[in-house]
């Protein structure tokens, strides 16, 4: 592929991504795909749907793990039930990632992403040591699938997603980079976290947000609002992204299924946006 794909996030069954039939027909080269439900996650599944990519010439580039039981219904409520953090379905959600790592196997893909989930912040803790080991298990696993595991950004400050993986130790391991969610969450500046981490970004999403009131950043959301009209500062982005050397998809998100037909339209001016934004940036 070229340099800088435009791409789309989708899901077949399961998350808040648009069908692919979207892709289809916005003309988008490239898609992350959210992992389908576990009873759907086969290989008839698999081949149907690289069939129907092949047929619109789309490439799948990264697949997202997710979880039942999970919720972003506010900070808090995430912190307690997203990713492979919580510590009662810890052992489960690690083997449902693995089984998702082998269902991106299928579909002939070399990266697996998921939002791990709110990293303890002491490192010397129980529970941090117990992540680094059951992130490593995973790792590994994917490893003999011959793929990277990418940690979606945001419920992280960007230094100690950089302790994390540096704790891990595994050369496998890199960061999807969601700017949105630095800004959703509160957790710092987007362009100086990417600087920060950009060496070791092997995915992005493009999403733009705006910041939640001061006094209340990291405690209540921001709001997802559709591409170039948030916080992030989309040229600024791109321009960043060709300093750090990235090279792969730039991956739209719109996180308002409720609404297809506002998502789609959303989609389609992400579109627009980011193809003369490359265009200039890229020259
Ligand atoms: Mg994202």
């Amino acid at each position: 592929m070229s340099r800088w794909p435009i791409g789309v996030f989708t899901s077949v069954d399961a998350g808040l991504g648009v069908h692919l039939d979207v892709a289809r027909e916005l003309e988008i080269p490239s898609v992350q795909v959210h992992a389908p439900h576990q009873q759907t996650r086969t290989p008839q599944m698999a081949e149907q749907f690289l069939a129907n990519c092949a047929d619109a010439g789309i490439t799948v580039t990264c697949v997202f793990g997710g979880f039942e039981g999970e919720s972003y219904a506010d900070i808090a409520t995430t912190a307690r039930t997203v990713g492979l953090v919580p510590e009662a379905v810890r052992a489960a959600r690690l083997q449902e990632m693995k089984e998702i790592s082998d269902f991106t196997r299928l579909l002939g893909c070399d990266a697996v992403g998921l939002h791990i989930g709110f990293v303890p912040e002491d490192r010397s803790s129980a529970s941090y040591q117990s992540l680094l080991d059951v992130t490593r298990d995973l790792l590994d696993h994917a490893d003999r699938n011959d793929q990277f595991v990418h940690l979606e950004t945001g419920q992280e400050t960007a230094d100690h997603l950089l302790e994390f993986i540096s704790d891990v130790g595994r050369d496998n391991l890199r960061i999807n980079f969601d700017p949105a969610n630095m800004i959703l969450y509160g957790t710092g500046d987007p362009i100086e976290a990417l600087r920060k981490v950009g060496h070791l970004v092997r995915s992005v999403h493009c999403k733009d947000g705006k910041w939640a009131p001061e006094g209340q950043r990291g405690t209540a959301w921001g709001t997802e609002v559709p591409l170039g009209a948030g916080d992030v500062g989309m040229e600024t982005y791109l321009r960043t992204l060709a300093q750090i050397g990235y090279t792969g998809p730039l991956t739209i998100e719109r996180e308002i299924p409720q609404d297809r037909e506002r998502q789609k339209a959303d989609i389609r001016t992400a579109v627009n946006l980011l193809t003369s934004l490359r265009e200039s940036v890229l020259g």
